[in-house]
């Protein structure tokens, strides 16, 4: 059976050209990237053209890139680092109840340490308020994370007017960008961000390798201890093949940028017009205009998440649902519920995330499926 993967939010498939800038490294070039001799300078310098690579996509320096193991270790290096780092200062931190839970657990967790959270409601679009980020800022804020752009919804955020209300107040603001990355062009001086987090496998490279981004003189503190790796920041042999392939994978992505996400614009675009003319029970989450492009979610009022996921699959169809299946019991997911959709519209929802390899014919297939589940 034809295998047709619409959940490129979740993980992508590393592309042949990300591969086989990878694979030197792993059998040829396997010198320990600290060591003194010539296969550990190859892969010392093979490290720092990925970083150079990293750094240019979003225009920041090479010293200002720290790689770590995936999305959820550059939250916490970020969140934490920024907290520990800054404690003489305050100890409160603004975030939104619809980030990721690498950043939401992360805020739980320097929650019992004593900082003091406020996360903030987001609109029936997922948009952050700015008046009632402006609100929650206190003497004790040290600092704002809200993502770029939401993993579930799609819903880009109002990156550069958060960006201002933090500086304004001189607070450190961090982003998490692991969705944003190859979908929006991100340039941190320009928007003035302080601290990003990015993940390889959301954009054609591999899983088990991130990056965090920490603009040149903000405070913060390592959270892993051990060498001397990454500018003292994080310890750990560097991953070096999985750096490549980050490098290579975040290069490529912005190569193509326009023709990309014109690309998938048009084909979530088409599924979005094709649903609603064709499946009248169906409801598009999330805003029309400032959404990836790849990001489509619908509830499908009537039918559960798990069943359209159940009759999907028979039919080699990979995709999300709006929900998190805990202990048996379907828990809607707190994005959704953020929103203020009902439980029963969160738990009928389908979040199809599109490639560059998707076609117009697999989703004609892909809505044709969906009209016969009932
Ligand atoms: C996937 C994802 C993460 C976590 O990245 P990992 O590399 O899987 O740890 C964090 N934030 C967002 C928004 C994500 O989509």
């Amino acid at each position: 059976m034809k295998i047709r993967y619409f959940d490129h939010a979740a993980t992508t498939a590393v592309s042949e050209e990300v591969l086989n800038a990878m694979l030197p490294y792993f059998r040829k070039n396997y010198g320990n990237p600290s060591s003194m001799y010539e296969i550990a300078r190859i892969s010392k310098k093979a490290i720092n053209e990925a970083r150079a690579k990293v750094a240019h996509s979003i225009n920041a320096s090479p010293k200002e890139i720290y790689f770590t193991s995936c999305g959820s270790e550059s939250d916490n290096l970020a969140i934490k680092g920024i907290a520990y780092a800054n404690k003489e200062k305050g100890n409160h931190i603004i975030t939104s109840k619809i980030e990721h839970n690498a950043v939401l657990n992360t805020c739980q967790r320097l929650e019992k340490q004593g900082y003091e959270i406020t996360y903030l409601d987001v609109d029936e679009k997922g948009f952050v308020r700015l008046d009632e980020l402006e609100d929650a800022i206190k003497d004790n804020t040290i600092l704002i994370t809200i993502m770029f752009a939401n993993n579930e919804v799609g819903t880009i955020e109002p990156i550069e007017q958060i960006s201002k209300i933090a500086k304004k107040h001189n607070i450190i603001f961090h982003t998490d960008a692991v969705q944003a990355i190859g979908n929006v062009r991100i340039d941190v001086k320009e928007l003035d961000i302080d601290a990003l987090s990015m993940s390889a496998h959301k954009f054609y490279g591999p899983k088990g390798v991130g990056a965090l981004y920490v603009k040149s003189g903000i405070n913060f503190q390592r959270i892993q201890d051990g060498g001397h790796q990454e500018m003292d920041k994080r310890a750990g042999t560097e991953n070096v093949a999985e750096i490549v392939g980050m490098g290579k994978a975040i290069e490529s992505v912005y190569r193509n940028f326009d023709e990309r996400c014109n690309y998938l614009k048009d084909i979530r675009d088409y599924y979005i017009n094709r649903v609603e003319r064709e499946i009248p029970y169906a409801k598009l989450n999330g805003d029309r205009i400032k959404r990836l492009p790849g990001n489509a979610n619908f509830s499908f009022k009537g039918l559960t998440g798990e069943r359209i996921l159940f009759n999907l699959d028979l039919n080699g169809i990979c995709a999300s649902a709006g929900s998190a299946c805990a202990t048996g019991s379907l828990l809607p997911s707190h994005v959704l519920s953020a929103m203020g959709i009902t439980e029963e519209l969160a738990n009928s929802t389908l979040r199809t995330t599109f490639g560059e390899e998707n076609t117009k014919e697999d989703i004609d297939f892909l809505v044709d499926c969906l009209k016969n589940i009932k």
